[in-house]
């Protein structure tokens, strides 16, 4: 099998929306929607660095897609189409078949198309590059925060990231947390419902301290959480009150949920929404005049990942 066989056996599907043009030219063509505007966004995941050496192929393909799903979510939009770059160390048809029949699945679930990409030998990585729509000027940004915002986080954090590093000490991860890293969720239908309602949301990647410090930064406002106030499973709370670790649900990373500010007059359409979706969401602070992040409770600091 040649890499143009390869191309059309596992990722040559059919389309949901109308694509002009899909996998097979040197672009792909698609069709504008008129009072929309495209979103974007690009995320690589690379072994070794965000998921470990034996990681199945389906669970590398769902968190390729989800992981770039969820930046998606965070802007309010409707996610539409993907390209994927693919380096792979040999062609291993069992491997492929697997990722590509998973990458489908959940492709399906957003009816996402996949228009094209590109397929080359080298150390295992995985890019998608996602597009999808938003109504024009309707995108929730980092930069909306105001002043006296309430501050919300979805379901739990310290997960995945509690999981990831038991993994690395040679520890066994709880399912449940190791769900939660292989297959994080994206929260496109929460983040659709916070349309015009939320004054700013991100996705929280790196860990609630930096990415929430995003929010701070662009809106030019500071904030005050509570530690108490953060959202836990059953696993990490036990961990934490054995250890005091808070730093692996505030800079841990890997959380996939939203972070999100709302003026105080929503508290009542939140809960609606909460119960309409079965997701949790929770408060956990306000937004402040005074710059800075202020946590409540937490007396040292954690540091955030970053890759340099
Ligand atoms: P070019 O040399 O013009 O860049 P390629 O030979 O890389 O084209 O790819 C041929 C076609 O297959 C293109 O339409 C490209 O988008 C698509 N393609 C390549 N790799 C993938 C992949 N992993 N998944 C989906 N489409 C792919
Ligand atoms: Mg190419």
């Amino acid at each position: 099998m040649n890499e143009f066989k390869l191309i059309e056996r596992y990722f040559n599907w059919a389309c949901y929306h109308s694509v002009s043009l899909g996998v097979g030219d040197d672009c792909a063509i698609i069709d504008a929607t008129p009072n929309t505007q495209i979103v974007t966004s690009v995320d690589t995941l690379i072994e070794g660095v965000h998921f470990p050496k034996n990681t199945s192929a389906a669970d590398i393909a769902y968190k390729a897609l989800a992981v770039n799903l969820s930046d998606l979510a965070a802007m309010g939009a409707t996610p539409k189409y993907f390209t994927l770059a693919l380096t792979l160390p040999e062609l291993n048809e069992a491997w492929l078949s697997e990722f590509s029949d998973a990458l489908k699945q959940l492709a399906g679930e957003y009816q996402l198309d996949l228009i094209g990409g590109d397929t080359t030998k080298g150390a295992l990585s995985i890019t998608i590059n996602i597009i999808g729509e938003v109504e024009t000027g309707k995108a929730l940004l980092r930069s909306g925060a105001e002043v006296d915002d309430l501050i919300y986080v979805s379901n739990t954090l310290g997960d995945a990231a509690y999981a990831w590093q038991q993994i690395e000490q040679g520890d066994t991860p709880s399912d449940f947390c190791l769900e939660r890293f292989n297959r994080p969720t994206a929260r496109v239908g929460l983040a659709q419902a916070l349309v015009g309602m939320a004054n700013a949301c991100i996705d929280l990647s790196d860990g609630l301290e930096q990415d929430l410090s995003h929010i701070l930064k662009h809106s030019k406002v500071g904030a005050t959480i509570n530690i108490d106030a953060i959202p836990l499973s059953d696993p990490v709370s036990v961990y934490i009150n054995t250890t005091q670790d808070w730093c692996i649900a505030l800079a841990g990373g890997d959380d996939y949920e939203l972070c999100f500010t709302v003026p105080k007059t929503y508290v009542e359409a939140l809960k609606t929404i909460e119960k309409n979706l079965g997701i949790a969401l929770t408060k956990i602070g306000v937004i402040t005049k005074d710059l800075g992040l202020d946590i409540k409770g937490l007396n040292k600091t954690c540091a955030s990942y970053q890759h340099f």
